[in-house]
């Protein structure tokens, strides 16, 4: 017998009268969720919890073990995992939908697939399609109310009956995506749980509202996932990319929170502020969409708003994303209780009543997309048969050169088709990766490769560019061609990988590589852990090869041949660099190979100072390339521990970004005294003002004093001075060390902050320098223009035999500016044979 029951249960009322003293945001399940029949065989997140949403912040591994309890007992729901976290929680949607629809799931993927397939589209019935929503929450970790909510609309979809459900579930496929960023969430969940009190403290002074370094927004290393859904630098969005194209879902939600004075925010933002090529179809329907979370927001009593913030411009976020691709992307952002209960300007805000408004608009959207989706199927059929209008006729083929960086351009290739885009590979090394423009993604590809100088509006939330061959540093050229039959598409798994087929016994002079090769880094560090003494060449030189004669440029590292030959050609195997049997010590041309012009890098021993006043993300980003992409272990270190820290055991120390307020006169002192000694210190951005006059000096470039013609414009005009992302162009020293590895002179930075430096008296300490017309793409004020043109990119120090090596820019930003990643090694492998000659004086 299937025992139905209501919700408002007396017993439950009971408990929630009994507690309210301890207990004030005690709730019933009716508080989040309509009062209909639940089937009882459906087990409530109470139940399986122990506790009501909303008391506790749920943990990632008690929403996964629910989400695959609930697609265990409903035939409407399927647990489908697609990547794993660093720190191992499984990402993952369900597919939501009526026992028919489940039954035939994968015809219904298939045929919704067509809707974008401009040669198949027009002959689909709409009528009879079903609608697919991505309904996504908390990439921003101490963002948690939406993944709460998303337990609470599970159990509803797999548990609920009734006219609304069966009509919902009938006529759309949820897919439902609790937690897009787990290792944040945990993160801020662990906080906030053991820092509350029993007795609820509403003062927002408590720990609990106040999370320490580097806080839970981001993932394991730091980074903002809400920026990396074009960059894909991350596992948990490399798969949740996969399974959008999987299904190229029709809207797609992202659930977020504010400040905790705010209220309650929907898409659209501020209109002028669209990325222009987005269509205007998709942000009207956007904002009817939006009068669906009007009126329910209206039915419960909460404040929102629309139109007055956040943009839709940077096609890197959540809410922008499908804007490209003929879906709906749709930003929500709650006033955030962060912990349990704090209070407002608007009252006590509590963490239930944030998951409420959470749910409360996830339903409105599934009522929108119920009640709009014929109208809203249409539009992503006519977007990519628009889309194919555009590009008709044009034979425009990217070509992305394998010369001289095999492996950059690989990296590029995996990156560009994990976003559905078509490639095609000659399969020649020395060839190309090809990219025409006439195929389902033309508007994507654009926005990727378009260089964008001309704006409606110069106010940006977040970058205003993201050109990606600027990012790798290859201009990529384009041809108009027609497809060749020899050309395969591109398949990751089966690209040709270099041969470095020499017998094990094989006795060369040397084994040389070459340092361009962007895994050439990972190289030299796995040969110093294994014991090789590998040299890097300061000078260019021909040598003679087992293939015949062959130049090498600066940087190029050799190995002497002998017993441990097999394991350096494995080695160089596994990262896919070349090696180069050089037969002879006489070189025809350039330097011999036994030329004292040439050093022995040092195994790295890496610290890195963290903490309160450094930029968490530009720290993230070093940590990630030096432990995911080199191997290197780096140990990170609070800046409260730095005056009682012993640093002989370290030959490089790098500050990212940040103020480092706290570090004293004395601090600065013990640095000076390590560099002195031979260390290599690294600064980044704002570090370098810290160390300006007491170990660097270096005149900086005044900004303008601002003056306001009237109050109301204050924000408007300041905004207007601000570098949030954009590109910028250098001219580099090859000669130069700390360039080593980089075979053109032009170089692209990305800039954020406005951070400009004069050039140093001695010229030679200039290796980059931006040039006359210094922005290459994206929004910078023409006195920012000014002022950064022909100042210097890069301060290079020394003291005693060590150096200090400071960069205006990142050059690992959000790690996709794979241009930067040669910089920086040269930076922690090189800087130390940095000549005299070539430091600053002044
Ligand atoms: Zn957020």
């Amino acid at each position: 017998m299937i025992k139905k029951r209501y919700l408002n249960g007396i017993f439950s009322l009971f408990l929630s009268v009994l507690f309210f003293w301890a207990q004030a945001q005690k709730v019933n399940l009716n508080y989040y969720l309509p009062d209909v029949f639940y089937n009882p065989n459906i087990t409530t997140p109470e139940e399986y919890l122990g506790w009501q949403p909303g008391e506790w912040h749920i943990t990632h591994d008690q929403i996964t073990g629910y989400f695959k309890l609930l697609a265990k007992e409903s035939p409407r729901m399927k647990f489908t995992e697609y990547a794993r976290s660093y720190e191992q929680r499984p990402l993952f949607y369900v597919t939501i939908s009526d026992e028919s629809n489940m039954g035939q799931i994968e015809e219904i993927r298939k045929k919704h697939i067509e809707l974008t397939d401009a040669s198949k589209s027009m002959d689909l019935d709409i009528a009879d399609m079903p609608i697919v929503l991505y309904q996504g929450y908390s990439v921003h970790g101490n963002e948690s109310s939406g993944a709460n909510a998303a337990v609470l609309l599970a159990y509803y979809m797999a548990a609920a009956e009734g006219d609304r459900v069966e009509k919902l579930l009938k006529e759309a496929v949820v897919l439902l995506d609790p937690c897009y960023n787990p290792d944040g969430l945990n993160r801020f969940a662990s906080w906030v749980n053991m820092n509350k009190s029993t007795t609820l403290v509403s003062d927002p002074n408590d720990r609990e509202y106040n999370e320490i370094w580097p806080r839970g927004r981001t993932n394991h290393y730091w980074f903002d996932l809400n920026r990396d859904w074009l960059l894909l630098t991350h596992p948990e969005s490399r798969g949740r990319i996969q399974a959008f194209h999987h299904w190229k879902p029709n809207i797609l939600t992202d659930h977020h929170e504010m400040g905790t004075n705010s209220t309650f925010f929907f898409q659209p933002g501020v209109p002028e502020r669209t990325n222009p090529n987005t269509p205007q179809l998709n942000q009207d329907l956007t904002e009817k969409i939006g009068t669906f979370h009007a009126k329910a927001l209206d039915a419960i009593g909460s404040s929102y708003y629309t139109k007055e913030s956040f943009d839709d411009f940077y096609y890197g976020k959540g809410s922008t994303y499908p804007d490209i691709q003929g879906s709906i992307g749709i930003l929500f952002e709650q006033a955030s209780s962060r912990g349990h209960y704090q209070e407002s300007v608007n009252g006590i805000l509590t963490f239930p009543f944030t998951i409420r408004n959470q749910v409360v608009t996830s339903f409105s959207t599934q009522d929108a997309a119920i009640e709009m989706r014929e109208e809203i199927l249409r539009f992503q059929r006519d977007f990519y048969q628009n889309a194919a209008k555009e590009v008709k006729g044009d034979g425009t083929v990217y070509k992305i050169s394998k010369k001289p960086d095999y492996n950059k351009a690989i990296y590029l290739a995996k990156l560009l088709s994990q976003h559905d885009i078509i490639i095609y590979d000659d399969g020649n090394m020395e060839g190309y990766f090809y990219i025409p423009v006439q195929q389902k993604q033309s508007r994507l590809i654009k926005t990727m490769f378009e260089v964008v100088t001309d704006f409606k509006v110069n106010i940006f939330y977040d970058v205003s560019t993201w050109h990606f061959p600027a990012a790798f540093n290859m201009l990529i050229s384009n041809s108009v061609q027609s497809i060749s039959d020899d050309w395969k598409l591109f398949n990751a798994e089966e690209l040709v990988q270099h041969d470095n087929a020499f017998k094990t016994d094989t006795e060369m002079v040397s084994f040389a590589f070459e340092w361009e090769d962007l895994n050439a880094g990972i190289l030299l560090n796995a040969l110093l852990e294994n014991g090789f003494q590998p040299r890097m060449m300061h000078e260019a030189f021909t040598a003679s090869t087992i293939k015949g004669e062959k130049r090498f440029d600066r940087g190029t590292i050799l190995v002497k041949s002998g017993d441990k030959n097999k394991n350096l050609f494995d080695l160089a195997n596994k990262v896919n660099v070349k090696l180069y049997g050089i037969t002879s010590g006489f070189n025809s041309e350039g330097v011999m190979l036994g030329s004292p012009s040439s050093f022995k890098p040092e195994k790295v021993k890496a610290l890195m100072l963290i903490g309160n006043s450094v930029n968490a993300y530009d720290a993230g980003e070093i940590w990630f390339q030096m432990d995911q992409r080199l191997n290197i272990p780096l140990t990170k270190v609070e800046l409260t521990r730095f005056s009682s820290l012993n640093l002989s055991r370290y030959n490089v120390i790098i500050m990212p970004d940040g103020s480092y307020r706290s570090l004293k006169q004395e601090d600065m002192d013990k640095l000076k005294q390590w560099v002195s000694s031979g260390g290599t210190l690294i600064a980044f951005k704002r570090a370098l003002n810290k160390l300006n006059g007491s170990l660097i000096t270096y005149e900086s470039i005044p900004t303008a004093k601002r003056t306001f013609e009237n109050y109301g414009d204050r924000q408007e005009k300041s905004a207007q001075h601000v570098i949030g992302g954009a590109i910028f162009e250098s001219e580099i020293d090859t000669s130069y060390p700390l360039f080593y590895g980089y075979s053109s002179s032009s170089y692209y930075s990305f800039k954020r902050g406005t951070l400009a430096i004069k050039p140093a008296g001695n010229s030679l300490a200039n290796p980059m320098v931006y040039k006359t017309k210094p922005l290459f793409s994206g929004y910078a004020s023409e006195e920012n223009k000014e002022r950064i043109k022909n100042s210097s990119g890069l301060v290079i120090y020394g003291i005693g035999s060590g150096r200090i090596v400071g960069s205006v820019d990142n050059p690992l930003f959000r790690g996709y500016w794979r241009g930067g990643d040669k910089l920086f090694e040269n930076m922690i492998f090189v800087s130390g044979a940095i000549s005299g000659v070539g430091l600053r004086e002044d």
